[in-house]
């Protein structure tokens, strides 16, 4: 037995299975990933479905919510993509243990026996899978920050009513002047909450509308509640849907108790009845 090549056999395959070990570190932190935008995914596509109830939604709105519909699909297939390339990967891996063990197994019998694969080859597969490991992570962390604007998209859009109430005066011509948004009656101190997360741009009183807060929201929307009692925020005040900004009232030109409430895309006011 040459006692220098079998020293050197033995430093191979120790080698060999520290590689491995590292190999499947990588592979358990992958498949981590997996699982989570898996459930990220899932909740994704529930907040879709609930984007589709919207009553009498806009043109505009149908084509973003298809748009986001096609994305989530896509989003799904190329999880499974990933999901087999990581059963790949795994299989792989496998294939490399029991090459290592077979070795070992032929050292002990034949020990003048070489193998075909030298630990050169086997270590650049292994770089070889780490650098698929990488790239799966990667595309991973993408598909995350794709479906973060989709739930930014979904608290984003004005939903449901500010307070409740019969709308007592729709959008649209009024007489000679232009209604730029629905009245809902509701009476003095009732809670009046926002209909979308975003930041309070105006706070205070204002000609004809009295006591009003005005929210930004993403994507260009921002809601208007006028003829307000009282405010219950301030300017720059981050405020998410559900949340009380201040109660009705009457103040401002108004004949009763009521809440003006308006829905504006790019400063324009649209017809708060397709976002209620
Ligand atoms: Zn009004």
């Amino acid at each position: 037995m040459n006692r220098d090549r079998w020293e050197l056999m033995k430093i191979s395959v120790t080698s060999l299975i520290a590689l491995v070990v590292v190999l499947s570190f990588y592979l358990y932190k992958s498949k981590l990933h997996i699982a989570k935008l898996e459930s990220s995914l899932f909740l994704a596509q529930a907040r879709v479905q609930e984007l589709k109830k919207l009553e009498k939604i806009n043109d505009r709105q149908k084509i973003e919510i298809s748009r986001l519909n096609n994305e989530t699909e896509k989003l799904k297939s190329k999880i499974e993509d990933l999901e087999n390339l990581s059963k790949q990967v795994q299989t792989l891996a496998e294939k490399t243990l029991k090459i290592d063990l077979l070795y070992k197994r032929g050292q002990r019998k034949y020990s003048s026996r070489g193998s075909n694969i030298s630990l050169e080859e086997v270590r650049k597969k292994i770089n070889k899978l780490d650098n698929t490991v990488e790239t799966q992570k990667d595309n991973l962390s993408q598909i995350k920050s794709q479906l973060e604007i989709l739930y930014e998209w979904k608290y984003s859009v004005p939903s449901g009513r500010p307070v409740l109430g019969c709308i007592n005066s729709d959008f649209g011509y009024r007489r000679r002047s232009f209604h730029t948004g629905v009245d809902i009656r509701s009476s003095i101190g009732t809670p009046v909450k926002a209909t979308a997360n975003g930041i309070v741009s105006y706070a205070g009183r204002r000609s004809g509308y009295g006591l009003t807060v005005i929210i930004r929201h993403n994507f260009g929307f921002s809601t208007l509640y006028a003829h307000l009692s009282k405010i219950l925020v301030s300017v720059g005040k981050r405020v998410e849907r559900g949340d009380v900004i201040g109660y009705s009232g009457m103040t401002g030109y108004t004949t009763g108790p009521h809440l003006h409430y308006e829905v504006r895309i790019n400063d324009k006011p649209v017809d708060p009845r397709d976002y209620l």
